[in-house]
């Protein structure tokens, strides 16, 4: 039996979307670009793709921009629109457990001189609206901070955070990295007042390499990629329309049933935790219920490396990660987002992250529970000699 539980890291393509990508490969392979009607027909699907995905969170299908996941959409939002409010201030509002697509840049814009808070976190890794409120100043012109945290899956309080920073000065642009969270809950960014929103297909059951970015047509942002003038001159680079096609029935069959899938993402995470409580010496560090994010477990072994319970599992065929898979650098021992937590060296040490999604089942959580059952006294005397 195989499980694969790592579905934060990526999820396999749908059939569907498996079907549209090829379709547009195969067939209507033209180049939006092009005059002629092989191009018109490539249009039709970019089209069609920025309109979908702009329905699923009622913006207008002019602030999608198509880009090749959500590390470039972070990096575009923060480096083009910091460049282009620059004269407005320069000072930069983030959260101390963003994803490295977050962090770098905005390690990089301070190099161009600006200045960064970095907010810190609770023990559950939430931030706290009373320091955000507090770091705001006369200088400051953006702000962002992740939907749902990627390691742990704790749900940071976008809407009110917009809320504060809106009343505060409704010219601060408030942008969230989504990546967790889109397909997973629904987000409206004109109620929400975020500004830009990014995303990535291949969390939601899309393809590698495409992924968006929302811009609210009153935001001041400049193009980071210059060329040939696509996407009205603010992503230049021939469209990928494969990957649009792609992205765009995942994320109608993400939102089709989302309801849906929510229940039996949180049954699956009650599941998992409950089965991980009843065993000695396991902490889980996810919040439960439905005010976290339901597709992440993440969990401390003490008495067990991480490492080593990751390629345990992995010889039965159970995929999880360990401190943060989505980045590459994977030679950093101890993943920064849980040291942020406060965590004792022993639990930061032997945290593992089990991620699910709509198709994960019951079985899979029950086989992985089964092996951890087996494999954690062995290990944890192997451990002690
Ligand atoms: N942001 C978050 C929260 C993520 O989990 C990921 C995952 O890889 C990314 C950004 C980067 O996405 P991508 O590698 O698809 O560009």
């Amino acid at each position: 039996m195989e499980a694969y539980l790592d579905n934060s890291a990526t999820t396999r393509c749908t059939q569907r979307v498996r079907d549209a990508v090829v379709q547009v490969m195969m067939e209507d392979y033209g180049n939006p670009s092009s005059k002629h009607m092989k191009g018109v027909e490539a249009e039709r699907y970019l089209k069609d793709a920025r309109e979908t995905v702009a329905r699923t969170l009622k913006v207008n299908e002019k602030e999608i921009y198509f880009t090749s996941g959500a590390t470039e959409s972070n990096n575009w939002a923060l480096i083009g629109a910091a460049r282009a409010n620059r004269r407005a201030g320069m000072h930069l509002i983030t959260t101390a457990v963003e994803h490295p697509a977050v962090l770098m840049p905005m390690q990089y814009l301070e190099e161009q001189g600006f200045r960064v808070t970095y907010l810190p976190v609770d023990s559950k890794g939430h931030i706290s609206l009373q320091d955000l409120e507090q770091a705001l100043c006369e200088d400051t012109i953006l702000v962002s901070m992740m939907y749902v945290n990627n390691e742990v899956g704790t749900v940071e309080p976008i809407e009110e955070a917009a809320r504060i920073v809106k009343k505060y000065n409704p010219d601060i642009l408030f942008h969230t990295d989504a990546v967790q969270a889109y397909g997973k809950m629904r987000i409206y960014p004109k109620r929400a007042g975020i500004d830009m929103l990014s995303v990535s297909a291949h969390k939601i059951h899309g393809p590698k390499g495409i992924g968006f970015l929302y811009v609210n047509e009153k935001v001041k942002i400049h193009p980071l990629i210059l060329g040939g003038g696509q996407q009205k001159g603010m992503r230049s680079g021939t469209d990928n329309v494969p990957g649009a096609a792609g992205l765009a029935q995942a994320a109608r069959e993400a939102y089709e049933r989302l309801e849906e899938s929510r229940e039996h993402l949180l049954d699956l995470k009650k599941r998992m935790t409950d089965g991980l409580e009843q065993m000695d010496s396991v902490a889980v560090l996810s919040e439960k219920g439905d005010s976290s994010a339901p597709h992440i477990v993440s969990a401390s072994f003490p008495g067990v490396r991480s490492e080593v319970l990751l390629h345990a599992l992995e010889d039965r065929g159970i995929y999880v990660s360990a401190g943060s898979a989505c980045s590459s650098n994977k030679k950093l021992p101890v993943s920064a987002v849980l040291k942020e937590l406060h965590l004792s060296p022993e639990l930061l040490d032997s945290t593992l992250r089990f991620s699910f999604s709509r198709y994960t089942t019951a079985e899979e959580i029950d086989y992985c529970l089964q092996a951890l059952r087996e494999l954690l006294p062995v290990l944890r005397r192997y451990a002690r000699h």
